[in-house]
C-alpha cells in the first residue's frame, strides 16, 4: 500500500508512523524547504487533557490522555512527565476555583507544596491546582527527531512541493496541510508567542497564569528558553507578532517571576491553528483520499488518535478491497 502524506506538520508526521509503523509504504511531500515554521512548529508541546477540559469539549480528554504514551513509545526521551502547575494571581484567585470546577484529575497545593515542586516559585501563591498526570515535549526537537525515525524507516520526505506537484502515484492520499486545506468549514485561530531565556529562572514543568482575559502559560525547555503562549485571536493572518501581544504575554511572564524582566527575548513566533466549529479535530474519507485537520490548541495531545484512526481507516480499507497489508 502506497500513501502519499502532503504536510509535515504533527499530523502529517504522526500518521506517516502510524502507516509505516503498520507497513505502509509512506512518501511526505511538504511545501516548505524544512520541518520549521509551520503551527506545529510554534506550538508549546504541552501534553494536557484535564487542563484542556477547561475550555474544550470531552473528547479531548477522552482521546489525548494516552498521547504521552504514544509520543514516549514514538520517541523515548523526549516526553517530560513532570505534570502541570496552575497559579493566579491573589487578585486573580477566584479564576483557580473556576478552573478547578471545571477540570478534573488535579490537587490543590499550598505555599509549600508549590515551593516543594517549584523552588523559584516560593511564596509567590498561596496555591496551586497540580495536575500530575500531564506532560509536555519540545516542539522543535520532537518533529525533527521523528523525521528522522520516519528516515530510518524508509519514510521518503519531499521539500519544497505543493500540492499540484504531484510528483508520485499513490494508493492512497492523505491531506495533513493544516489551515492551508481547502475546507470551506476551516477557519484560523491565531496564536503568538514568544521564546524567552534567562538562567536565573528554573521551572521543571508548564505553569499556567490564569487570568480572566488573557490566560498565559510558561513552558521550560533546554539551554535556559522558556516558552510564553499564547494569544487565541480568531482570524488566519500569519504576520508578524503584534506589540500588544508582546507586552501582554511578557507581563504575564513577569507576573509569574519578575526575573523574566531581565531574560533575553530571543524570538516571537506566530503560528494560525487550523480549527472547525466545534474545535475538535477530523478525519474525513473520500474514497481513496483523507483528510486529517482542525486540531486547533491540541495538535500534539490529539494527532496520535487521530493518526490512528486515519491508518486504521487507510489499511482497513485495504482489507476491504483484498489487497496486501
Ligand atoms: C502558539 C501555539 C501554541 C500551541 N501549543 C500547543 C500545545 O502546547 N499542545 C498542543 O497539543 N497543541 C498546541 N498548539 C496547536 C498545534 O500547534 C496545532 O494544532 C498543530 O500544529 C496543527 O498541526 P497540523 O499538522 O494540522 O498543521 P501544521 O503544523 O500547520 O502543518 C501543516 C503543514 O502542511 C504544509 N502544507 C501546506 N500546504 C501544503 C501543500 N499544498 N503541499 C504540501 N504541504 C503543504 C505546511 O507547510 C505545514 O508544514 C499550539 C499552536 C500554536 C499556534
Amino acid at each position: 500500500m502506497k500513501v502519499l502524506i502532503h504536510g509535515a506538520g504533527v499530523a502529517g508526521l504522526t500518521l506517516a508512523f502510524e502507516l509505516a509503523t503498520r507497513g505502509a509504504d509512506v512518501t511526505v511531500i511538504e511545501k516548505r524547504r524544512q520541518i520549521a515554521g509551520n503551527a506545529s512548529w510554534q506550538a508549546g508541546g504541552m501534553l494536557a487533557p484535564w487542563c484542556e477540559r477547561e475550555s474544550a469539549e470531552e473528547p479531548v480528554l477522552s482521546l489525548g490522555r494516552d498521547a504521552a504514551d504514544w509520543w514516549s513509545a514514538a520517541l523515548p526521551g523526549h516526553v517530560m512527565r513532570n505534570g502541570t502547575l496552575v497559579v493566579a494571581p491573589a487578585r486573580d484567585a477566584a479564576e483557580l476555583d473556576r478552573f478547578g470546577r471545571r477540570t478534573s484529575g488535579f490537587r490543590s497545593l499550598d505555599t509549600e507544596a508549590i515551593a516543594a515542586l517549584e523552588p523559584d516559585l516560593e511564596s509567590r501563591f498561596g496555591r496551586a491546582l497540580f495536575f500530575a498526570g500531564e506532560a509536555h515535549l519540545d516542539p522543535r526537537k520532537a518533529l525533527p527527531g521523528l523525521q528522522e525515525k520516519l528516515v530510518q524507516m524508509g519514510v521518503r520526505f519531499e521539500f519544497g512541493y505543493g500540492t499540484a506537484s504531484k510528483p508520485y502515484v499513490a494508493d492512497f492520499e492523505a491531506d495533513c496541510t493544516g489551515i492551508a486545506a481547502a475546507q470551506p468549514t476551516l477557519r484560523g485561530v491565531r496564536g503568538e508567542m514568544l521564546i524567552l531565556r534567562t538562567s536565573e529562572v528554573s521551572l521543571a514543568r508548564p505553569v499556567r497564569l490564569l487570568h480572566p482575559r488573557i490566560p498565559v502559560y510558561v513552558v521550560p525547555r533546554s539551554g535556559n528558553l522558556f516558552m510564553v503562549g499564547a494569544t487565541m485571536i480568531e482570524c488566519d493572518a500569519a504576520g508578524p507578532i503584534t506589540a500588544r501581544s508582546v507586552m501582554e504575554l511578557l507581563n504575564a511572564a513577569y507576573a509569574l517571576h519578575p526575573a523574566f524582566g531581565e531574560a533575553e527575548l530571543v524570538e516571537t513566533g506566530v503560528g494560525v491553528r487550523p480549527a472547525v466549529a466545534d474545535n475538535l479535530p477530523r478525519v474525513e474519507r473520500d474514497g481513496k483520499n483523507i483528510c486529517i485537520n482542525g486540531l486547533y490548541r491540541h495538535g500534539f495531545l490529539l494527532a496520535p488518535a487521530m493518526a490512528r484512526q486515519a491508518a486504521d481507516m487507510i489499511l482497513g480499507h485495504e482489507d476491504e478491497e483484498g489487497a496486501r497489508p
